[in-house]
């Protein structure tokens, strides 16, 4: 196993995520797991992960109600 544990006490590594031009940096758990930011969902992969944050971000993953927009 690689230790690249620099300066913080945590065994925490973070990667660099690209995505349709936009650069995240996110939590990466063992060796391809990558960890959200918001809610801690795992994902194998950058893209997978980018995509459930543009949810977040859009609010398609909260069960709030917004304001219906009926009639
Ligand atoms: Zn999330």
């Amino acid at each position: 196993m690689e230790e690249n544990g620099p300066q913080e006490g945590n065994r925490r590594s973070l990667a660099k995520v690209e995505y349709a031009g936009s650069r995240l940096l996110v939590e990466r758990v063992s060796d391809s797991l990558y960890k959200c930011p918001i809610c801690g969902a795992l994902f194998a992969t950058p893209k997978d992960l980018v995509a459930h944050i543009i949810a977040h971000a859009l609010g398609v993953t909260s069960n709030r109600k917004r304001a219906p927009e009926r009639g």
